[in-house]
Formats: structure tokens, sequence, C-alpha cells
């Protein structure tokens, strides 16, 4: 389908992989891609790509997609190829077998990130009206669910607050849990850019990322804490600001609940939040949390960016709350150059969580008990909604391996490989009597599949993502979908199946729908966003060409509030068996669980994941560079090569995510977020075992 040469026409679309949303020119003959090139025109990457997205048309067209619909009877039965009308035939009559044999809330589904707004926005209408619950959720779960979870109690909304040209205006930044130069590369570019302008640099992370000691723009500090003690770190940092007298008072008085402050304030100042006590916890030396505490508070603007290294974790939305409370006493929120801003990991996260992806949230994030949101969708949709929250996708493994749970739709995510503890998943999916999935190939997941619906890529279908600053950009059909369906068609057919017939002939009409019944959406429309390229969030009459900056004169919740973030430590403990603590991350070449980039050029780079671990660790184990190691916790095992590297701190070791056969959620726990129940990837007790010396 690729076809080298010379250009007969081009298309402009957004990158299918991070949240950084770069837009490309896709140039064509006829209906053949000829290649992809960054849009000097795209606001989030300005004519810049990373190695990732420049060969993303590879997976589009591997000659692993599958593109004809299967079924089959049992998962151990081989597949057969049947039309569209049988397959979703099939896996219509088997949900409502099972609701009438188990009951309504017996079926849910999950959609995903990497999916377009629309098509998230139909499936959660899917389960919503035809399924009859709320038993919907989204990968988002797994990611940055703690991000809206604690900037919606701080601030107000369950968003970054910047735009991604606001770093060039920064003069301190604050990097904690993000490694922009591997997982946003184009974000990573533009925040090097302004460190080489002289802004300042403190990264809070386990292991010393590339930024740490790049030549000129390195960061002034290293606070190399603990896998697990965010939240001592940030409360030692705000501890410093409050008992220094570093507190931005004008602005506190002026824009925040000052009820909460002062609670917060009393909080925050004893002494148990000292850098000199926490010090026994995180590991930083008091006297760099000092430091780095005054460069941020008297630095000029400080900006926050963070990625998953803070919502992974069991204390994740209180992590991002104790980050809006620094922002906030420091007055560094509501103009350029300062916020905090969440680096989204997979193109549409945002947009996901937006569309009412979660079991308790209609799009818009109104909770599905309010009367008043529900009865606009009630009206629109000509049903009655339920207004008890669904299941998240924790819950529905849980309740499917105690029997309660029979049947599920999985469009674009796979949580046999993405999420954590492999052996629960599985046992989830293997006691269902129905999964769905809708896919590009036979992912893990598909393994446990009884009916197998052939997914579009992005380069397949008209729609739109919302990128990590809020941007809403449009996805452009570029060639016709190879099983005849884009996605959201797919969707369709399926609640038409169920009967409750969708009647739309264009994602647009679904994009109406979307401004008519979400207000932060009401000014959008594919004519707009035509005539400007793209919109940030809030759009509508109040902001008519969209919102750049947030809470600008005031907070979107009115006051800020500051919040009580004590620290629990995570009930994951080392120990004799389990001495050292493994995080995990990702690489540059690679996207995620890898089942796009391995089916791309990108496969040239990055064989295997390695286990990185500290010269002294490896040592003392016998282990020299290239041996294979098992690596052991409390919930499995797997074996990798081990790499020495002096970016590890003595008792932590790191490994990527990227391959199937390594899979390090084998080993990963099954403690989450308090609030969000986001899984703690970060934090898991390992043994390191050298087993052969090849
Ligand atoms: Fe841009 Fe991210 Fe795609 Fe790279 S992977 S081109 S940074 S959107």
């Amino acid at each position: 389908v690729i076809r080298m040469g010379k250009a007969e026409h081009s298309v402009i679309t957004t990158c299918a992989y991070c949240g950084v949303g770069c837009a490309f020119k896709a140039e064509m003959q006829g209906e053949q891609l000829v290649r992809m090139v960054p849009s000097k025109h795209g606001r989030a990457n300005e004519g810049h790509s990373c190695v990732k997205g420049r060969f993303a048309y590879g997976y589009a067209t591997h000659k692993d997609r599958i593109t004809k619909p299967m079924i089959r009877e049992r998962i151990t039965d081989p597949w057969r190829e049947v039309s569209w009308e049988e397959a979703i035939g099939r896996a219509a009559s088997e949900f409502r077998r099972i609701q009438a044999t188990y009951g309504v809330d017996a079926i849910g589904g999950l959609t995903s990130s990497r999916c377009t707004n629309e098509e998230t926005y139909l499936v959660q209408k899917l389960i919503r009206a035809a399924f009859g619950n709320n038993n919907v959720d989204t990968c988002a779960r797994v990611c940055h669910s703690p991000t809206g979870y604690g900037l919606n109690a701080t601030l107000g909304t369950s968003a970054g607050t910047q735009d991604f040209a606001s770093v060039g205006e920064a003069d301190v930044i604050l990097l904690i849990g993000a490694n922009p130069t591997d997982g946003h590369p184009v974000f990573g570019s533009r925040l090097k850019k302004r460190l080489r302008e002289g802004a300042r640099l403190i990264v809070a992370d386990p292991r010393r990322i590339d930024l740490v000691k790049s030549p000129h723009v390195g960061a002034e500090h290293h606070l190399a804490l603990r896998p697990g003690s965010n939240v001592a770190l940030l409360n030692a940092l705000s501890h410093v600001v409050v008992t220094e007298g570093l507190v931005d008072e004008a602005y506190i008085r002026e824009r925040c609940d000052l009820d909460a402050f002062e609670a917060w304030a009393r909080f925050i100042a004893d002494p148990r939040n000292a850098p000199e006590t926490s010090e026994n916890v995180t590991g930083v030396p008091a006297a760099e949390v000092r430091a780095a505490a005054r460069l941020y508070a008297t630095g000029g603007n400080a900006a926050i960016y963070y990625g998953l290294g803070v919502t992974e974790h069991s204390q994740g939305s209180t992590t991002v709350m104790a980050m809006a409370n620094l922002a906030m006493a420091t007055g560094n929120i509501g103009r350029r150059g300062v916020g905090i801003n969440p680096l989204r990991g997979q193109n549409n996260v945002q947009g996901s969580c937006d569309m009412g992806s979660f079991p308790h949230e209609l799009p818009g994030y109104r909770h599905v008990s309010g009367d008043a949101a529900r009865e606009i969708f009630e009206k629109l949709w000509g049903v009655g909604l339920r207004d008890d929250p669904g299941l998240r996708i924790p819950n529905m493994l849980d309740e499917a391996v105690q029997g309660r749970f029979k049947g599920i739709y999985v469009q674009g995510e796979d949580p046999a490989q993405s999420d954590p503890d492999t052996q629960h998943v599985t046992a989830g999916l293997l006691a269902m009597e129905c999964v769905v999935v809708q896919d590009l190939f036979l992912n893990e997941t598909a393994k446990y599949a009884h009916v197998f619906l052939p997914g579009s890529s992005f380069l397949e279908k008209d729609g739109t993502f919302t990128n990590a600053e809020r941007r809403i950009s449009p996805v452009r059909k570029v060639m016709s979908p190879l099983s005849g369906h884009a996605d959201w068609q797919i969707t369709m057919m399926l609640s038409d199946a169920l009967g409750y017939p969708m009647r739309y002939d264009h994602p647009s009409q679904i994009m109406d729908e979307i401004a008519a019944t979400t207000p932060s959406f009401a000014g959008v429309s594919y004519e707009k966003l035509e005539r400007l390229g793209s919109i940030q969030w809030p759009c509508n009459d109040a902001a008519p060409a969209g919102t750049p900056i947030m809470h600008v004169d005031r907070f979107v919740r009115g006051l800020g509030r500051f919040m009580i973030t004590e620290f629990i430590p995570t009930d994951e403990r080392t120990g004799a068996r389990f001495p050292l603590l493994l995080t995990t991350g990702r690489i540059l070449s690679q996207y995620n669980v890898g089942a796009q980039t391995r089916r791309t050029e990108n496969s040239r780079w990055h064989a295997e994941d390695v286990l990185e671990i500290h010269p002294f660790d490896a040592e003392s184990r016998g282990v020299v560079d290239g041996d294979l190691v098992a690596l052991e916790s409390r919930s499995g095992a797997i074996s990798l090569k081990a790499a020495i590297s002096d970016r590890m701190q003595p008792g932590v070791v790191y490994t990527t995510f990227h391959h199937a056969k390594t899979g390090a959620n084998v080993i990963t726990t099954d403690y989450s977020d308090w609030a969000t129940n986001c899984p703690e990837y970060k934090v898991t007790a390992v043994q390191v075992r050298r087993t052969n010396r090849p």
C-alpha cells in the first residue's frame, strides 16, 4: 500500500502516538501513502516530529493487520472468518443472552485513549444507552486518572493549565516523574530550547534521565528520590516555602480559599514534613530539597511538568494535589510560563476522559448522579440513564473472577498486556463468556476473545484527538478502512444489533452532538477546526477561539483549594526476599506495549527490554552486563538481560515494557491509587538473580 515517489496530493492529520499530538502531512498518490512529513502548521509541533511519528504509517499497513471479522466458540478453537453481519450478530446476541441470564450489569466495555473523541463518545453512549449500565472505562484509568481527580479537587478542572508554547516563558522548570526526551520528544526539544535560553531545571526522578546531565541544559538539582516517596518530597518542598516565608500571600488572599490554605499551612509546617525528616523516606538530602524549593519559589515563572512517575502510584491523586498546593502557594498558576502540566502518554488520554468514558462521569466530567446533566443526555438519546456509577476496569476483572461479570466489548485497548498483574487480568478474561475485541491486530487480549472485529488505523478515518494541552486537532482519513468500516461505524453496527440504532453519517455529526451537550466543547465544530487548524478547550461563547491558559483571573472552581496531602507509604514493601524496588518507563523509539512501533521501522531499535541495575547491586549478585537474569516479585517472574547502569541508584532497578515476550506487567502489583484505582506500576519489590551467562 505504501509507495515511494512523488506525491499527488497531501492530507494534514494528527500523530496517533503520544499526547504531544504532532500534525503530519500525509503525502499521497491517489489512496496510496508516499510518506509522512511533520507539518509546519501544527501548533503542537511547529514542523518537528520524532522517530515514532515519522514511521507510524508502517503499522497501519503491516501484514499482521486483521481485516476480516472473526468468531470462535471457545478460545481454544481456531478463528473463523465471517461476514460483518454474523460477527456483529454474534456479539449482540451473546451480550443480550448474558444480560438475560446474569443481569443487566454483567457486561461492560472499554474504550481507548488511542481512539478518536468521536469514537470514544460513541462507546460510552453504547454502554449507557444500549447496554443500560455505566460499566464503561478507558485506559486513561491506568495512566492519568489521578490527574483528573487531583486537578479537579484543587483547581476545578481535570486538565493541564498551559499550552506547550508557555514553556518558552518559564524561568524555572520542575520536571517530576517524566522523561520527555524519550516519552514526549517534540515537547522535550521545546523544553531543551528554553533551557538553552537560560531557564533552570529541577528534576525529581529516581533515575538519572538524560535531561539531568544534558550538555548545556542539565538540571541544577536532581532530586533522586526513592520510588513511592513523591508526596513526602513535595510536602518537603512546600514545607520550605511555608516556613521560610516564600508564600505568595497576595495571590492566596485574592485567588484561594483562605480557610483551606490556613489548614494546609499548619499541616505542611509541621516538622514531620521538613526535608530533614523526610530525607529518611525520600533519600534526597535535605539541603538539596531546601535549595530546590527556594529556586522554585523565587526564580521567576515556575512551571511544573509531570508524567506517569507521578500518577502511577498508590498516592497518585495525592501527589497531583501536592503539586497544585505548591504551585498555588507560590502564585504559579494562571499566566504564561507557569502552571501544572501533565504530559499525557497516549494521543487522546485527555479526550477520552473529556468524552465521558469513566463509569462515574458523563461527557464533560459531570457525575452520573447529577439529575440536570443526565437529563440532557436522556432527552437527546431517548433513553433513561442509570444514576449509579458503573464498574472500573479492575472491578470488572474482579467481578469476572467472582463469576458475576460475563461479557466485555474492548475497543482499541489491550488489558492483557498493558494492565498490572497479568495473571489476574487473564483470569478475569478467561472467566467471561463473551469477549469482543476490536483492534488492528490479534493482540494479547484477543487470545481470550470470542469475537474479533477488525478496527481502523488513524489513517483510515475522520475524527479528532485532544492532546495534553487540551488541543483538539483533526484526524483526517487518507485511505479507506482496510476492513471496510471505521471504528465509529463498527460501534454503530453493534448498537443497531442491540436494538439501539445510532444515526450518524460522518464524525462531524458526532462532534456536533458533543458540542450540544458538553459546555467546554460548545463552540467546537469541524468547520471551525478547518478554519483554525486546532482548538484548545474550553471553547464556547466566552472563548470562541479556545483557551491556551486556564485559571487566568479565577480558578475554574472559583477559589483554589489547598488539600491536606498526608504521606502514606505504599503497602508494597521491600524485605529480605524482595530487597530491590523496580520502576518502569519508556524509550524514544518505542510506544507503550509496542503493538504499533514493533510493526514499523522502529523495530530496528530496541529489540528487547533490558533491566537497568546499579553496579553495586549487580556486583553483589554476581551479575555482569548482558547476563540473563530472573526478575522476581510477589506476583511472578520474568527473564531479561541485565544492563549495568549508574543512572540507577543502589536498591532501584528499571525496565521498559515495550515487548510482550518480556511482559513487565507479569510482576507488577495490584496496588493502586486510593482515589482512582490507577495501578501502582512504578513501585514493585523485586529480587534479581543471575540465571545464566550467554
Ligand atoms: Fe509527536 Fe509524540 Fe507523535 Fe513523536 S510520538 S511525532 S512527539 S505526537
